[in-house]
């Protein structure tokens, strides 16, 4: 697929430096908000959600990426919207040679950087640590250590987040609404493309010439880290089939039972 280069917006692109300040309460009237704000924003584009997004929570607004093709679209307005909004991908090191490169892309593209997040170990490391890898014996543990530890640590000081979850990705998603409270991190935590389908997002990708995992060519319609991912089977309709394929497991816990 072609990729124009499009200038980057003329503006600073580095993220302000972060004081520390306390973490939003959740109040009744926070609450309340969120709920009218969700109900308001059902019907608005993601890039009119993205936009209300940046101007109520920048610069203390976030965003973790694996570079899915939901993220990727959400970089795009982002790049237009607010380019300083701090972006960061959770390097477990187990991610794909694909899904790295593809962060260069965007920065080529957007002149956004997303930043990697490692965990303290590195895989080696871990690996020793727990007699080898733990994600063949206890991915809970895993997700546990290389992503929740580290989002835990990247949103200090952070009242928003923003995710790429689509209402028809999962049954675990379908009831994710525009804007909630997200109380496993005490942040609100903001879904841009909460309505869109795959169709949209794919529609918006082809049209705007996104930069995406080219993995996403080869069968996988959702991709992690590799020893969890899998290509789907003809015929398999959950598109998150193959992320730990052979377990209960289907979400790594950053969007699961807040
Ligand atoms: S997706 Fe797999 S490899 Fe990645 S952190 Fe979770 S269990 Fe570990």
């Amino acid at each position: 697929m072609n990729e124009t280069v499009t200038k980057p917006p003329e503006r600073e692109t580095s993220p302000p430096a972060r004081e520390v300040v306390p973490p939003l309460e959740l109040t009744e009237e926070l609450l309340q908000e969120m709920q009218a704000e969700s109900q308001r924003l059902e019907s608005a584009h993601p890039r009119e959600i993205i936009a209300w997004a940046a101007e109520k929570y920048f610069p203390r607004l976030a965003m973790a990426t694996a570079f899915g093709p939901e993220g990727c679209v959400i970089l795009h307005f982002l790049a237009e919207v607010e380019p300083r909004t701090y972006v960061f991908n959770l390097e477990t090191g187990y991610q794909f040679q694909e899904t790295l490169e593809l962060r260069d892309r965007i920065a080529q593209r957007y002149g956004v950087e997303v930043e990697l997040k490692r965990p303290a170990l590195s895989v080696e490391e871990y690996e020793a640590q727990h007699g080898g890898p733990l994600y063949r014996t206890n991915p809970d543990q895993c997700c546990f250590d290389r992503k929740i530890v580290v989002l835990r640590e990247s949103i200090q000081g952070m009242h928003a987040w923003m995710s790429g979850i689509r209402r028809d990705q999962s049954a675990d998603r379908a009831g994710s609404p525009i804007v909630k409270w997200d109380k496993k991190f005490n942040l609100v935590k903001i879904s841009p493309l909460a309505n869109w389908t795959k169709k949209d997002v794919w529609n918006f990708i082809s049209k705007h010439d996104v930069p995406y995992n080219p993995l996403h060519d080869q069968g996988f319609p959702s991709i992690g880290c590799w020893p969890c991912t899998r290509s789907v089977l003809f015929g398999e309709e959950d598109e998150r089939a193959g992320r730990w394929s052979g377990s209960a497991k289907t979400e790594c816990g950053l969007h699961t039972s807040d």
